[in-house]
Formats: structure tokens, sequence, C-alpha cells
């Protein structure tokens, strides 16, 4: 990618997407990771054999940083602490959503019922939501950061100094790393080059992450001309115009929930949703992606009602010029 910087694809079993970038930093004492990617043995394998053909093993992995806390990036950093002694280290906000998420009661079904009803999902789909949400692979590992990080933290490695940048909105606790050196920003699951990324998949409940989300976009103006690695498809270069269609992307949703408010008034996140266009259609959308197709409804709808819409699209619009 640059000078002592490597791209690994990661296998994420049961993708899409099919695979998670980890970032390999070479530095004069070992190596240092950013989003290790999935757990279990097929990652394992693709990262022992990538770090040998670069000339290390995993047990010179000195620190992991994951950008947020989702299994698909932070999954195998503890296996990686086990056989190396490396340090996990994520963002404060982070390890608060995680312990949040990892609490029994967050993982019990009846609870999760709850949750569909008051999205007013017909009875005749909650059954294929529920087994997806018991069945899949567990969603939330339960994870202790070696070290924590905030906002404007310097993390000071030999051969790469790299600075946190909180960018919360996919997760409340979600960083990016800026390497002023090298020009490179790792964005984690922030800002992908094609996949709009869900909002709020790990709050702590109180945020507004759709705001957040906007916010945090802005927050990586001064980044704009540098080369972009992000957490899956591949690295590229012009996040202006990607943090453009980003935003145009979530206000133009915002808008078509606004617009349908005077006719469907206090009808159900599922009633929106449902006459809301979607890539996979909406009778195409199932298990996990119906979920998060009725979340970010949610999301958008609560910024609607909460009156809070046409403040953003306003001072959106008048950002952009
Ligand atoms: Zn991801």
């Amino acid at each position: 990618m640059r000078d002592g910087v490597w791209a690994i694809a990661s296998p994420i079993p049961g993708g899409p997407p099919p695979y998670t970038l980890t970032y390999v930093l070479e530095g004069s004492d070992g190596i240092r990771i950013v989003d290790p990617g999935w757990s279990g043995e097929a990652n394992l394998r693709a990262l022992r054999s990538s770090l040998a053909d670069i000339g290390f093993a995993l047990h010179d992995v000195r620190a992991v940083v994951a950008t947020h806390h989702h299994p698909d990036h932070l999954g195998i950093a503890p296996r990686l602490r086990e056989l190396s002694g490396a340090r996990i280290i994520m963002s404060a906000d982070e390890r608060t959503v995680l312990a949040h998420q990892v609490r029994p009661e967050r993982r019990d079904p009846r609870l999760y019922r709850l949750q569909l009803e008051a999205w007013g999902v017909p009875d005749d789909r909650q059954g294929d939501m529920i087994r997806s949400f018991t069945d899949g692979p567990p969603l939330i590992l339960d994870v202790e950061p070696d070290a924590v990080v905030g906002d404007g933290d310097e993390l000071d490695w030999p051969g790469h100094s790299l600075r946190v940048v909180m960018t919360p909105g996919h997760t409340d606790g979600h960083l990016c790393l800026v390497d002023a050196d090298r020009a490179v920003v790792y964005t984690g699951d922030h800002v992908l080059p094609g996949i709009n990324s869900g909002i709020g998949l790990g709050t702590l409940g109180r945020s507004n992450p759709l705001a957040d989300y906007l916010a945090s976009l802005e927050r990586l103006a001064p980044y704009d001309d540098w080369l972009i690695l992000p957490g899956h498809e591949q690295p590229f270069e012009g996040l202006r115009a990607r943090r453009a269609v980003l935003t145009a992307h979530h206000l133009r949703r915002t808008a078509e929930v606004m617009r349908l408010l005077p006719e469907l008034g206090e009808a159900t996140v599922w009633e929106y949703a449902s006459r809301l266009p979607w890539t996979a259609g909406w009778s195409g959308l199932r298990g996990f992606g119906l979920h998060s197709a009725l979340l970010q409804t949610e999301r958008h709808l609560v910024l609607v009602r909460e009156g809070h819409a046409e403040d953003l699209l306003g001072r959106v619009a008048d950002a952009q010029g």
C-alpha cells in the first residue's frame, strides 16, 4: 500500500462482504495490525501465510487496533493476543458499547421479539428474523481491550505515527486512524468505496447515529486528497467525492421519509420501510438484511419525527454551498 504498510484480504465465512481488509504495519520491533478480521482457522491460515510472505510470523504481532467492535474487524484479535501477547486497542467509547452489547439480556430472543413488535413486523415474518438472530454466528464478542484511546490520541510506534479521529455513526465508538507521514487514512467501515455501511449498528441508545455519521463524514474533509485504506472492498482515492455520495444517499433517504410523513403519520417502521426503495427490493430482504433495513428506517424516522430533519437537510445544503 505504502512503504511498510501491507493489506491482507481476511476471509469472512458467510459474507458478503467476502473479506475484511486487514492492514499490517511493519516496524523495527515487529508488526502492528489494524482490523485483524474474523475469528477462526481460515483467517488464521490467511494471516499466517501472508505474514510469512513479508518475513513475519504471528508471534511478531505487537498490537492490534480495531476500528470498531464488529466480528469481521475485531474477531480474531483475542486469538492473536494469545499467540503473541499483542495488546488489543480500541476506542474508549467502543469499549463501552461492547460492554453494553454483551449483557446477556441483549441476546435474549424474547427481547428481540419485543423489538420486532415495536417495529410492526407482521407475525408471519417474525420467525425468520428471530432465527437469524439466534442461529447466526455471535455478532458480539466479549473482548476486554488492553488499552483504550480517544479523539486526538497519538499511537507512536516504530515506523508509524497514527492519530485517532473519532468517527461515530456506524457504531458509537468507531475510530479512524490518520498517518500524516504517508498521507493515508485507515477508515474501517466509516467510509467504504462502494458499500453504504449501516448506521447505528452498536449504540448506547441515547445517541443520534445518523446525525453523528454525517458529522463524522465532515471530520474527514482535511484528508480528501489522501489514500483511503477502508475495511472492505479496495483502497481508493477521491474521498471528497465519496463523502458527497454518502451524504447525499442518507439525506435522500431522510427526504423520502419526510415525504411519506403526511400520508403515513404515526404508522409503524415496517409500513414506512415497505414504501421505500431498497437495492435488493423490499420483498427480497430477509434475516439480517431486513433487520438492518428496519433499523436504518427507524433512524431516519426518529430524525424526522423529532423535527431535526429540516435542520439537517438545510445545514448540509449550506455546507455544500
Ligand atoms: Zn465490516
